[in-house]
C-alpha cells in the first residue's frame, strides 16, 4: 500500500483547530475503524476517513485530516473542518492545522446530495468486499483512483437512498443519520461477512490511502 496525499487544491481558510464536542465520538469511531483494520496504517497515516455534518441542511463537516494515523491517541489537531468544496474546480476550503482527508470531495458530495445523512465513514475491508453478492451491496460501476472527483461521481451514481455501499476493488462507505448508525452499520456488515468461509478476494493493492 502506498503512501498518498491529497489530489485536490486545498485552501486553508484558518488554522483554527476544531473544538466541537462531537469530535469525541468521532475519535471513538476512528479507534474502532483502526481496531477492525478498516483503516490500515501506512508510514505516516492510515487509509480511511471519517466525518460528521456540523449542522442540519448545511454541508460543512468535520473530517479526519490527511495523513492522520488512526492508531494514535487522536487530539483535535488531527481533525479539520471542511467549510466548502467547489467540486467543479476541485478546491476544498478548510479550517485546521492539517490538510483535510483526501476523500473530502466524496464526503462533501454525499452531504450535498443526502440531507438525511449526518455521518460518512469510509473504510477498507476485504471481508466485506468478498460478500458483496451475498448481501447485494450496491457497488460503484468501475474502479476509480482514490481522492478523485471521478470516485465521488461513481458513488453519487449508485447512492440513491442507500446507507451502505462499496467502492469497486477498494472499500466501503457507511452512512448514518448519526455517527453511531454509520459506525454500527459497518461493524454489522463486517460481522456478517467475517464468518464466511475463506474466499479468494482480488484486491488491487494500490493508491487508496487517506
Ligand atoms: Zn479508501
Amino acid at each position: 500500500m502506498q503512501e498518498q496525499g491529497i489530489k485536490f487544491r486545498n485552501k486553508i481558510v484558518s488554522k483554527k483547530v476544531p473544538k466541537d464536542p462531537r469530535i469525541k465520538e468521532l475519535k471513538y469511531w476512528c479507534k474502532e475503524f483502526h481496531l477492525h483494520n478498516f483503516a490500515p496504517p501506512y508510514k505516516g497515516g492510515s487509509c480511511g476517513n471519517l466525518s460528521f455534518r456540523l449542522q442540519n441542511n448545511k454541508n460543512h463537516f468535520i473530517i479526519t485530516g490527511s495523513r492522520s494515523g488512526l492508531k494514535n491517541a487522536l487530539t483535535n489537531n488531527y481533525f479539520v473542518e471542511v467549510s466548502f468544496v467547489d467540486l467543479k474546480k476541485g478546491i476544498v476550503y478548510s479550517q485546521g492545522k492539517r490538510e483535510p482527508s483526501s476523500e473530502s470531495m466524496l464526503h462533501f458530495a454525499v452531504y450535498h446530495r443526502r440531507k438525511d445523512v449526518n455521518a460518512v465513514f469510509h473504510g477498507h475491508s476485504k471481508e466485506i468486499l468478498s460478500c458483496k453478492n451475498k448481501f447485494k451491496i450496491p457497488e460503484t460501476k468501475k474502479e476509480a483512483p482514490y481522492g478523485t472527483f471521478e470516485l465521488a461521481q461513481g458513488v453519487l451514481e449508485i447512492l440513491d437512498d442507500n446507507f451502505f455501499l462499496l467502492l469497486k476493488n477498494h472499500g466501503f462507505v457507511s452512512l448514518g443519520k448519526t455517527m453511531k448508525e454509520a459506525g454500527k452499520l459497518a461493524l454489522q456488515f463486517y460481522q456478517k461477512c467475517y464468518n464466511k468461509k475463506k474466499t479468494k478476494v482480488k484486491i488491487i493493492k494500490k493508491k487508496f490511502c487517506t
